[in-house]
């Protein structure tokens, strides 16, 4: 059967199946991790998905992962939820803490071991060395599981997906990293499987995030798939850099957001992203301004943002 006289056959069905696409409510979501004060490359990320998702009529929550509890920065996890009230934001759902969930993690690693997806593995830092691409010296090892790290294997097949901003990504994981690690040998859960599973199970369908998480994109869509969870859709912002041309990171002692001047910092968040001007004044109403005229295709693109916008 040619295309042609396949798309004349399923006509109606496929027009059922675009229409049930459209109508898949957006879920967006905010998720911090607590390991430094919220800074103005995190209210980017903020102002970006919020906008994208109320643009679209969907929903939004936040989420904290903190799931790396020695990382964890006295006091940051009062300060997201201080900005998330200042700036006005209004998450659709209770926020969750990934810290609450470690038995779900646990639960999924199980079931992965179950399917023979996972193993221990014993490799000190020591062992591993500078090379970032781990070798599989465990992998059939059939190593208790124990006080041990626990790493997926990966496949050798190139993961690709579509960027809103950033174009198409490829990437093979064999090549590239190598068998990676959802648990580590101190017990706690890696970022990349909080991720996931809290994605699917908050029932996220769009993930508005800073550029330096584009290099998780494949580990997670990897996971994903390893899971039976769908497919996400991915918008990864270019990254805010301060004077010195680094990016702003709770490393480079990036500057707390200062909740008495929300408004302020707000409309330099939509200068930064290149949306139109703010003529509002107060969080809550200069939020509904951009979303109102919110538009993605204006955002610069690229991995990062130069100049200084505060
Ligand atoms: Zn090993």
């Amino acid at each position: 059967m040619t295309v042609e006289n396949y798309l004349a056959e399923h006509s109606s069905e496929l027009e059922q199946q675009r229409n049930d696409v459209s109508l898949t409510r957006y879920t967006g979501r905010f998720a911090p991790s607590p390991t430094g004060p919220l800074h103005f490359g995190s209210l980017i990320t903020a102002v970006a998905s919020y906008c994208d998702a109320k643009a679209q009529h969907g929903k939004w929550l936040v989420r904290i992962e903190d799931t790396d509890i020695p990382r964890i920065y006295p006091g940051s996890e009062s300060h997201i939820l201080r900005c998330i009230d200042a700036f006005q934001f209004k998450p659709d759902a209770e926020i969750i803490f990934q810290k609450d969930r470690l038995e779900l993690y646990e639960a999924i690693l199980q079931q992965l071991q179950q399917q023979d997806l996972v193993y221990a593995c014993q490799c000190t830092r020591k062992m591993l060395g500078s090379n970032h691409i781990y070798a599989g010296t465990c992998r059939n090892l059939g190593l208790d599981f124990a006080e041990q790290a626990i790493r997926v294997k990966v496949s050798d097949q190139d993961i690709y997906f579509q960027d809103r901003l950033q174009g198409q990504q490829c990437s093979n994981l064999t090549q590239d990293l190598g068998d990676f690690v959802l648990k580590r040998r101190d017990g706690i859960i890696n970022y990349q499987l909080a991720v996931v599973v809290d994605d699917y199970l908050q029932g996220i369908t769009h993930v508005v995030r800073g550029a330096d998480l584009l290099d998780n994109t494949a580990r997670q869509i990897y996971l994903g798939q390893l899971l039976g969870y769908p497919r996400l859709n991915y918008m990864h912002l270019p990254l805010a850099m301060n004077a010195q041309g680094q990016k702003l990171s709770k490393q480079n002692l990036a500057q707390a957001l200062d909740l008495t001047q929300a408004s302020q910092l707000l409309q330099a968040a939509f200068t930064a992203l290149n949306q139109p001007p703010i003529t509002l004044d107060t969080p809550a109403r200069m939020l509904l301004q951009g979303i109102q005229q919110w538009d993605a295709s204006r955002i610069p693109v690229g991995t990062t943002l130069h100049g200084c916008y505060l």
